[in-house]
């Protein structure tokens, strides 16, 4: 199974605002240091906002940061929420497959997919920053010289 890069960015964003200090990153700052659009970055600043596990926080030092859902969240839970509950194949495209209706394949992937999501639960977002992956982000993320104005 392959994520969206929607998904992977969500992640990305969740990590970072994951080590922040009391210096809230902006949604540039970590577009920035995730080196992606910042244009991407904000739909998906949006969604994370929608869901609850992020918010922005206004006046001095305000920037984003993780709700304390946010950090709690079950990775696996904010991959099946971001993904979606579609198949992984198409069954029922343009052309809808004549195996549709009784396909053993079908029931195995959606199985597979379920457990691909169920492999992830187990883990926290607070869980994907421990060490070397926590301090690395802090390195690439840059300090005050690159700190752009707003959430
Ligand atoms: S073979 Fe089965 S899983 Fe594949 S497209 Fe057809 S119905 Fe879907």
């Amino acid at each position: 199974m392959r994520l969206t890069r929607f998904t992977d960015l969500a992640l990305r964003v969740l990590m970072r605002l994951a080590v922040a200090d009391a210096d809230l990153p902006t949604t540039r700052d970590v577009a920035a240091a995730m080196e992606v659009p910042y244009t991407h970055t904000a739909k998906v600043v949006a969604r994370l906002q929608h869901l609850g596990l992020v918010e922005a926080r206004r006046g001095r030092g305000g920037g984003l940061a993780l709700t304390a859902a946010g950090r709690a969240a079950p990775v696996g839970g904010v991959v099946r929420e971001l993904e979606g509950a579609g198949d992984v194949v198409d069954c029922e495209g343009a052309t809808p497959c004549p195996l549709r209706g009784a396909c053993v394949l079908r029931g195995a992937l959606r199985r597979a997919q379920e457990a691909f999501f169920a492999a992830l639960d187990p883990l926290t977002v607070d869980d994907l920053v421990a060490a070397p992956t926590g301090p690395l982000l802090l390195g690439i993320s840059g300090g005050p010289p690159g700190r752009t104005a707003g959430p």
